[in-house]
């Protein structure tokens, strides 16, 4: 089942009247399966942010239309069914925290839910264990390194028990132990089932999803499985990008007459083939 779905979005930008839009997305026709793994990626400015805005409703398509379950984003009444089921985490943790207590800040999205107070205890709860911060509920966000406040506020968008969480570049701060700590919960919150968007410039983290979708002046130019994405190496670094160090092992072996196969991306598998 399609969980989102955009037709022919384009959103431009106005500061005003006399000046140029900008325009950021010029057009993108996407389908996201309920419960898939999709990662985003692209250079600073092709429009991924504002992409990203238009799901949750942040932003509304200054063209075409953009769908969450059904509910058109632009609807007049559809703004609560959309955010109830797309949450989304941004880049800085300290912007997401607004409380002095971790589990007093995890209810602050489900209070504004207007859901009953047994109910709010349930799920901050659930969700402070499914980022594994239950133990530290009592304590205040601020003695938090970045990646356990990362988690503190992805607990706050799991408690309103959304269908799809986008991450806006979730890892971009953090150190590595903190990026492996959100990734590690990224990928258990999509084994539970929930839909993840993970926008990032860690190639090492897009391979890990299902799709690879590649973004380029607000426009889609690849969108398929990791390895099918990333075969088109030599396109992805025409585009300025990094290829996943596994790929560009690949491709410089393959240079020196290695018949490698294509369908590796993920260091596992390339540890696993090398050793055979
Ligand atoms: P990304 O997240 O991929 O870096 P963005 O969605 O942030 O890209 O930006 C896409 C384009 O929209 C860029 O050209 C950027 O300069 C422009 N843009 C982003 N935010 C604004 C804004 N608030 N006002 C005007 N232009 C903006
Ligand atoms: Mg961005």
């Amino acid at each position: 089942m399609t969980i989102i779905r955009t037709e022919n979005l384009v959103f431009e930008y106005r500061k005003d009247d006399e000046s140029p839009p900008v325009r950021a997305i010029g057009g993108v026709n996407i389908e996201i399966e309920e419960g898939s793994f999709t990662a985003i990626i692209g250079r600073n400015g092709s429009g991924k942010s504002t992409f990203a805005k238009n799901i949750n409703a942040l932003l509304l398509p200054t063209g075409g239309a953009v769908y969450v379950d059904g509910f058109r984003t632009s609807d007049e009444g559809a703004l609560w069914e959309v955010r109830r089921r797309a949450g989304m985490v941004f880049q800085n943790p300290d912007n997401q925290i607004v409380s002095a207590i971790i589990e007093d800040d995890v209810a602050f999205g489900p209070e504004n839910l207007g859901i009953a107070p047994d109910e709010i205890r349930r799920r901050v709860t659930d969700a402070l264990r499914a980022v594994d911060m239950y133990e530290a509920r009592a304590k205040s966000p601020h003695m938090l390194s970045g990646g356990q406040k990362q988690r503190v506020a992805i607990a706050g968008v799991v408690a309103m028990r959304p269908r799809c969480i986008v991450f806006d570049e979730p890892t971009a701060m953090l150190d590595p132990r903190g990026r492996r700590e959100v990734m590690d919960i990224l990928l258990r919150l999509h084994r539970d089932g929930i839909t993840v968007v993970l926008i990032t410039h860690f190639m090492e983290e897009a391979v890990k999803a299902d799709r690879v979708v590649i973004m380029d002046a607000g426009e889609i130019v690849l969108d398929g499985p990791p390895a099918e994405v990333f075969a088109h190496s030599d396109e992805i670094r025409a585009l300025r990008l990094d290829v996943p160090l596994t790929v560009d092992l690949c491709d410089r072996l393959r240079r020196r007459g290695h018949d490698i196969p294509r369908d590796i991306v993920g260091v596992e598998e390339m540890v696993a083939y090398l050793c055979r």
